[in-house]
């Protein structure tokens, strides 16, 4: 091998600095430490990368310029805004291009009292749902912590309010990503100073991911995405369930209630003529008869790849009102910002 291979091949092997978004404060001690500043600079760094919105470290201008320039090479690891779309509701999506060119959605949802940031886990998803715009466009890979994380930054920074809740309903399965999504959950809790209680996280079921999940003992809200009243269904509107019967899912959740004492929800999409019959509204209530949890039914956003519609106000409503007089705790959720494409992976489907 000539020396100028040589060189190009040393090149390549360097590895990457990793970005510091997602370490703790004593990481980030250690860090400015064996980089010869003093502890109390740790503290600083912490500060200006979560709650001053740092994009490199040559914007913290506490450090000297020289030490800033030793440093230059880690990132922090901040995405940039793609594209923005705003809602007449005051809804704001987000696509963000990471790091390597991948595009990821993110969505901030205020209300008067709450500023919701809906985040993604994955660049796109490997469950293909039947419905779902993300699941069509397939899966490319798992998020890392940081770049969670940066998601919510990024949107609280844009509002310029302090982000109240998260739902980890994005793009993506997060039980499929647990290890980030676990490391976000904590470095949003300690670093960002978002309560645990203030976090749900979807999932659509993955045998034994729940299981697993509770064993970490956190107070964040479970949501699964149940979708169906029985099996059969079930496995023609999300694959994998195929694999997952409906009542091993029941009792994993069952588990997870038990072991966290945290109540699970589960969400509902209504779709004409498929799931929201008066039957399988009496079906679903006898399947959850005797377990404490709230129904989220979610009427569809029709897409252009899947043929499904959204139920009328009347099915809705009959739907609601079966659940209800079983004793089933049950709520609507519309969609907000529908006319900024709201649903699941539709503005990325639409915009990229
Ligand atoms: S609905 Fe959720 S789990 Fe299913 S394909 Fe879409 S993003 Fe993935």
């Amino acid at each position: 091998m000539g020396s100028q291979d040589q060189i190009t091949t040393n090149t390549l092997d360097k590895p990457k600095p990793s970005p510091l978004l997602g370490l703790s404060l004593e990481e980030l001690t250690n860090w400015v430490v064996e980089r010869d500043q003093p502890a109390y600079r740790g503290k600083q760094l912490h500060d200006w990368i979560y709650h001053k919105g740092a994009r490199s470290l040559n914007d913290i201008s506490v450090f000297s310029k020289q030490w800033r320039s030793s440093v230059a090479d880690f990132p922090i690891g901040r995405s940039l805004i793609h594209f923005r779309s705003q809602a007449t509701d005051g809804t704001v999506k987000y696509l963000l291009k990471l790091a390597d060119g991948q595009i990821v959605e993110a969505v901030g949802i205020p209300t008067d009292k709450r500023l919701t940031v809906c985040v993604s886990t994955q660049v796109g998803c490997p469950m293909a749902c039947d419905f779902c715009a993300t699941g069509k466009g397939g899966f490319l890979r798992n998020l890392a912590a940081y770049e969670i994380i940066d998601q919510v930054l990024t949107v609280q920074a844009d509002f310029q309010r302090r982000v109240s809740h998260i739902v980890f309903m994005g793009m993506g399965e997060p039980l499929l990503n647990t290890d980030s999504v676990l490391k976000a959950i904590k470095s949003l809790n300690q670093d960002v100073g978002i309560g645990q209680r203030c976090m749900t996280v979807s999932t659509v079921g993955i045998r034994d991911r729940i299981r697993k999940f509770a064993q970490h003992q956190l107070q964040v809200t479970l949501a699964v995405s149940l979708h169906a009243s029985n099996q059969a269904l079930r496995a023609k509107l999300i694959p994998s369930a195929s694999n997952y019967p409906i009542q091993d899912l029941l009792t994993e959740c069952r588990e997870y209630v038990q072991v966290t004492g945290r109540r699970v929800s589960f969400e509902y999409i209504l779709l004409a003529g498929v799931n929201d019959l008066p039957e399988q509204a009496v079906e679903l209530a006898q399947l959850l008869r005797g377990f404490q949890c709230h129904v989220n039914l979610i009427p569809y956003n029709p897409i252009a790849e899947a043929e499904y519609k959204r139920p009328s106000s009347r099915a809705i409503q009959d739907f609601t009102s079966i659940l209800t007089q079983h004793q089933i705790a049950v709520s609507v959720r519309y969609s907000r910002g529908l006319d900024a494409n709201a649903a699941c992976g539709q503005l990325r489907t639409t915009q990229v």
